[in-house]
C-alpha cells in the first residue's frame, strides 16, 4: 500500500472538471459510503481546480470505519443488579477497574462463539440460584463483530435472547474467576487487562 502524506500530490481524473487534474492530499470531512453520516479529518485527494474530494486513499479506510462504527447503536441487555457486582468483582480479581467489564464480556463472547471455550454448560448457568432477580440494570456493549458472534452463540446454545446469553456469560465469568478459579484463563485475562489499561 502506498502511504500518502498531507501535501503530497498526483494526477487524477476529476469527475466535476471532466479532466485530468492535479490532486493534493489534505485532511477533509468525507461522507460514509452508506450516506449515514460524515467522517472527519480524513486524508483525501482534493482537486486543485474545483476543490472537491475526488479520491480517498486506501490508508484512510480504517479511520473511516472506526468513525462509522462509533455511530452504531450499542447492544443493550437488562440484568439484575448483582450481575454488575459480579462483573466488577471479577475485574478487581484480575487487577482491573470496573470499566474492564465490557471487554471481559466481549472476550468471552469471542472465545465461546469460536469454540475456544466450551458452550455446553452455558444454559445450565441460567437455571442456577444466582440467575434469578429483577433485571433493573443495563449492560451496554459496542463492537463491530459482537452482533454476529452473539447470533452464533444463540444458535449454538439454543438460548433465545441476547440478554439471556449475556446473563449466562456473566455467571460463567463469576464461576471461572471467583468460584472455581481457572489459573490459565485468569493469566490470559491479566494479559488482556495489561494491554488495555
Ligand atoms: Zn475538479
Amino acid at each position: 500500500m502506498n502511504i500518502f502524506k498531507v501535501g503530497d500530490s498526483q494526477k487524477a481524473i476529476c469527475e466535476s472538471c471532466q479532466s485530468v487534474e492535479n490532486v493534493t492530499f489534505q485532511l477533509r470531512n468525507v461522507p460514509f459510503n452508506d450516506g449515514s453520516g460524515i467522517a472527519t479529518n480524513i486524508l483525501a485527494g482534493v482537486c486543485n481546480k474545483c476543490n472537491e474530494v475526488i479520491l480517498i486513499p486506501q490508508q484512510s479506510a480504517p479511520l473511516i470505519n472506526k468513525q462509522l462504527r462509533a455511530t452504531r447503536k450499542p447492544i443493550e441487555s437488562k440484568v439484575p443488579a448483582h450481575f454488575v457486582d459480579m462483573l466488577n468483582n471479577a475485574c478487581a480479581e484480575l487487577g482491573a477497574q470496573p470499566d474492564f467489564s465490557n471487554a471481559l464480556i466481549k472476550y468471552y463472547v469471542h472465545m465461546l462463539s469460536h469454540e475456544a471455550m466450551p458452550t455446553d454448560e452455558l444454559k445450565t448457568y441460567l437455571k442456577s440460584n444466582l440467575a434469578a432477580g429483577k433485571s433493573d440494570k443495563r449492560i451496554s456493549l459496542k463492537s463491530s463483530i459482537l452482533r454476529d458472534e452473539l447470533a452464533t452463540l444463540r444458535s449454538k446454545t439454543h438460548i433465545k435472547s441476547t440478554s439471556s446469553v449475556i446473563k449466562a456469560i456473566v455467571l460463567k465469568i463469576h464461576d471461572d474467576i471467583q468460584v472455581h478459579p481457572q489459573p490459565n484463563l485468569i493469566n490470559q485475562l491479566k494479559g488482556v487487562v495489561a494491554a488495555v489499561s
